[in-house]
């Protein structure tokens, strides 16, 4: 048994966390430039918290250097005093068995649909296969602001959508989607495509529609991936949704996510306000996300206990199902490591 100094809490309003779990954080932006200042202690208090593996996601072609910049400054335990890819931090008690194991995922985000070019498509296939990433993501459809709705938008976002199933296809990776306000039109492409998450994995990233989408989702192969909105009690449709596909699937259905830095759970928020910077603008890359409500990995916990909560499951249970959930979808064998942390 292991102690844990209290102070490695993210947010001192937050009600103790008596056990600590073995967790995935599927889907992260921890390469994003709001976490540069302290990124390593955020790693370290993540592992304190349980999390044993992280996937940070692509989104723009011109920051996949930037992925394996930060993954490489993690698996490099004498150099890890440089944990940001622009400015140092000086921490001489990190060491690399402390810190979540960083898998990538490459993928051209549809909300950024009207930067990418077919080029970034190249780059992207090159990439694939001089580095066989973990899965490709994140991809899909995004239909949130009226300039994304108009019709050569969602045109050219379906062609991207496509292009990288296909590249899914003939690597034989699973993919990571992005679906906001266009679960009809992503449910149809997929139906249509070749690409078969019964096989391959695949996550559908923070699950944001309806009950029958999200049975549809499940029943098509993916994972839905539960963010720290569930953690809101007035997320309902949300909440109604996931409970749905458990009844209908079990609880084999789930993963779970931070999605930082965006999604922070309700317990961990400290101010009012917009909780996502995805959306705001185009241009705003998470950088404004750096206010009190910043999402970290290390509040991933609070997603697990809401979750057992909401569906009746011992977050014990919970999380050693979440794990091999994650295994599932993404296509890996991470052994569990048996739960032996706890805070005193
Ligand atoms: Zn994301």
């Amino acid at each position: 048994m292991t102690a844990i100094d209290l102070s490695l809490r993210p947010n001192s309003k937050l009600p103790l966390l008596t056990s600590i779990y073995p967790l995935i954080d599927t889907h992260t932006h921890f390469d994003a430039p709001v976490f540069d200042e302290d990124r390593g202690l955020q790693a370290r208090q993540a592992y304190e918290y349980g999390v044993r593996h992280l996937v940070l996601v692509g989104y723009l072609a011109r920051h996949f250097d930037r992925l394996y910049t930060i993954q490489q400054a993690f698996a490099q335990p004498l150099q890890s005093t440089m944990i940001n890819s622009t400015t140092s931090i000086t921490d001489a008690s990190v060491h690399t068995d402390l810190y979540p194991q960083t898998h990538i995922a490459l993928g051209l985000h549809p909300f950024y649909i009207e930067q990418h070019t077919d080029t970034h498509l190249e780059q992207l296939a090159q990439l694939l296969d001089e580095q066989q990433p973990l899965a490709i993501g994140e991809i899909g459809l995004d239909a949130f602001t009226n300039i994304m709705k108009q019709p050569e938008m969602l045109a050219k976002q379906q062609r991207f959508f496509n292009a990288q199933l296909d590249m899914a296809v003939r690597h034989q990776l699973p993919v990571m989607l992005h679906i906001r306000k266009a679960h009809a039109e992503a449910l149809a492409l997929l139906k249509a495509h070749t690409y078969n998450a019964h096989k391959l994995g695949g996550i559908a990233h923070s699950f944001s529609g309806g009950e029958q989408e999200a049975k549809a989702f499940v029943k098509l192969g993916f994972k839905l991936g539960v963010t720290g909105q569930v953690t809101n009690p007035n997320a309902k449709k949300l909440r109604r949704a996931i409970q749905a596909a458990v009844e209908m699937y079990g609880i084999e259905c789930l993963v779970i996510e931070t999605d930082c830095p965006d999604m922070t759970p309700i317990m961990c928020q400290t101010s009012a306000g917009s909780q996502s910077a995805l959306g705001q603008s185009i241009d705003n890359e998470w950088q404004g996300a750096a206010g009190h409500n910043r999402n970290v990995p290390g509040n991933l916990p609070w997603v697990l206990h809401t979750l057992g909560e909401l569906l009746h499951v011992a977050p014990a249970d919970l999380a050693r199902q979440l794990w091999q959930n994650s295994c599932d979808a993404l296509q890996v064998t991470w052994a569990y490591p048996e739960p032996s942390v706890t805070i005193e």
